[in-house]
C-alpha cells in the first residue's frame, strides 16, 4: 500500500551533496563498482524508517552515518534521509493521512541526536516505526534481505521465527500496541 517513490540523501555515509533515487513503479536494480554506495542506498532506507541498531547500519556508532570526510571535502556535521511515500489511496494510518504524499524526514546532527519529521511536523521515532510496521515494512522488514540472513531464518527457534512471519503479515504493529496497553 505504502509505495516509495523518493529517497534523498544527504551528508549520508557516502552521500556528502544531495542525490535523488527516483523509485519507479515495478522492479529497481542499483548497479555500479564496488565501493560506489550501493549497500549504503539500502541502509539510508532502514535508517529512515527507524532503524536504530548501529550493527545493521555497519557503524560502531549512531554517528558513523554521518560523511566522515573524504580527501578532497571536510567531513558533514549532519545527515538527512527523506523517503517520499505515496498515498494517493489514503490508507495511511491517522496522523499522516492528510496529503496525497508523505515526505518522512530522519536527521542527526553530531552531539545532537537523531529527529524525525513528517511532511514537516515533528514526529516521534515510533510514530515512524508504526507508520512502517502496519504496512508490513519497515527496519525489520523481511523484504530487506541482508547477506547471511537466510540461513540465519533456516537455523531460528520457532519464536524467532514467528517473529518474522508476524512482520510479513503485517500484524507486528498490533503486537507492539498490545503490549504497550499491557504495560499501562
Ligand atoms: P560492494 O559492491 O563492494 O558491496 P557497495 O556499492 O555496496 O560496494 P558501499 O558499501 O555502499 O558500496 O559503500 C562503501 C563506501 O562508502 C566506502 O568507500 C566507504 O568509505 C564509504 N563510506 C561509508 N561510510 C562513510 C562515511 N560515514 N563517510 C564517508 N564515506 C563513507
Ligand atoms: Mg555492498
Amino acid at each position: 500500500p505504502l509505495k516509495f517513490t523518493k529517497l534523498r540523501l544527504t551528508g549520508f555515509k557516502s552521500f556528502v551533496d544531495p542525490t535523488d533515487l527516483i523509485i519507479h513503479d515495478g522492479l529497481t536494480g542499483v548497479v555500479g563498482p564496488n565501493g560506489c554506495g550501493k549497500s549504503n542506498l539500502l541502509e539510508a532506507l532502514r535508517w529512515v524508517m527507524g532503524e536504530n541498531r548501529p550493527t545493521a547500519m555497519r557503524g560502531g556508532g549512531m554517528e558513523d552515518v554521518i560523511f566522515a570526510g573524504a580527501s578532497s571535502r571536510p567531513a558533514k556535521n549532519f545527515a538527512e534521509v527523506c523517503l517520499t511515500l505515496d498515498n494517493g489511496d489514503r490508507l495511511a494510518p491517522q496522523g499522516f493521512n492528510d496529503q496525497e504524499s508523505i515526505d518522512v524526514v530522519r536527521r542527526i546532527t553530531r552531539d545532537v541526536g537523531s529527529a524525525y519529521k513528517a511532511n514537516g511536523k515533528d514526529v516521534r521515532a515510533r510514530d515512524i516505526q508504526m507508520l512502517f510496521a502496519d504496512a508490513s515494512t519497515g527496519a525489520h522488514s523481511p523484504a530487506l534481505v541482508r547477506q547471511g540472513q537466510i540461513s540465519e531464518l533456516i537455523n531460528a527457534k520457532p519464536k524467532a521465527r514467528r517473529r518474522i512471519l508476524e512482520e510479513a503479515a503485517g500484524i507486528s504493529g498490533l503486537y507492539q500496541r498490545r503490549h504497550e496497553a499491557e504495560l499501562k
